[in-house]
């Protein structure tokens, strides 16, 4: 059997950059490896469709997956812990660290699967293969300020929620710097614009403005993104999510009260967006091309149903005309 195509980069000395390749778009979603003696971490790992990607990427870094000993998940959604299941059969030694709210749902993945199914219909296999069940007794459950070694890095678990109840950002305080999930936000390479990936069921502005917060005040000088690759943990990144976040919620909020459904609204936003996206990615070559990108890491149907979803539970107060 051929080996998959690859894209790695090596960004420290035990620190790699793994590209998931997903739908065979370079740039979309990320892993990051982490190498010690003790053996390897994963922070997050992606659809199950590209675990095949995955385990020839940890090869293309020098290493065996058996190795493979921590898998650090930001949170479950399918685009970070997808292949968690099918990635566990192939690497004996390996536990999961998730936090304890998200944890259940490995073990028995249906409402994940439900839920997901709910926004992508159709097109659940292609996207994200098999959700597996992940074992229990495999799983080490994290807390607020829970700590993982690997190697020479401490990552210590910073409960991050707002894009989801269960999400945790992992810093490494003597790099300053943050695997952040998504809690930072979706910039991608080469376009310096950052899209709030706001899908239900969890969206909750309140507390991801706590969450950037808490980021912030870290000053970390590198956020490893999902979404994707090493950004500078600016405030102006921080600034531009959280100003956006509200923003895109006066949009929907706005067709929503204009009786709109979820269609139309992410029409307002891709109306709203995508100028701007362009317009960042004017320097990158093609972009038409970044905006496709953006839409793939996360979509504005999504976006535009959890805000729904969020505004008809917490603030009915904003739909009255
Ligand atoms: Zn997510």
């Amino acid at each position: 059997m051929n080996e998959p195509a690859t894209r790695v980069k090596q960004l420290a000395p035990d620190l790699w950059l793994l590209d998931t390749l997903f739908q065979g778009s370079p740039g979309v979603i990320a892993s990051y490896l982490l190498t010690g003696p003790d053996g390897l971490a994963l922070v997050d790992v992606g659809s199950a469709v590209t675990l095949d990607t995955l385990l020839a990427s940890v090869r293309a870094a020098g290493h065996q997956p058996e190795e493979i000993a921590h898998i650090l998940l930001t949170h479950i959604h399918l685009d970070h812990a997808g292949a968690t299941g099918p990635l566990l059969r192939r690497t004996p030694h390996a536990r999961v660290y998730v936090h304890h709210i998200g944890a259940p749902h490995l073990v028995n993945p249906s409402k994940l699967i439900e839920s997901a199914s709910r926004i992508y219909g159709d097109k659940m296999g292609q996207l994200w293969g098999e959700m597996l069940p992940v074992p229990e007794d495999r799983i080490t459950t994290l807390d607020e300020g829970s700590e993982v070694r690997i190697g020479q890095r401490t990552l210590r678990a910073l409960y991050t929620p707002g894009h989801a109840i269960h999400h945790v950002a992992f810093h490494d305080a003597a790099n300053a710097a943050v695997f952040t999930g998504d809690a930072a936000g979706v910039r991608l390479e080469d376009v310096d614009y950052v899209r709030p990936p706001t899908p239900p069921p969890d969206l909750n502005l309140e507390d991801w403005s706590v969450s950037i917060e808490r980021l912030r005040a870290l000053r970390p000088e590198t956020l490893y993104l999902p979404h994707f690759g090493p950004a500078a943990g600016t405030e102006r990144h921080f600034a531009e999510l959280r100003e956006r976040l509200y923003a895109w919620g006066e949009i929907v909020a706005r067709g929503m009260r204009q009786g709109e459904n979820d269609a139309q609204i992410a029409d307002d936003l891709a109306a709203a967006a995508d100028p701007e996206v362009a317009r960042a990615a004017a320097t990158a070559g093609d972009p038409e091309q970044e905006v496709r990108r953006y839409e793939l890491a996360t979509n504005y149907l999504m976006s535009a149903q959890g805000y729904m979803r969020y505004y008809r539970k917490t603030h009915p107060e904003a739909l009255a005309n």
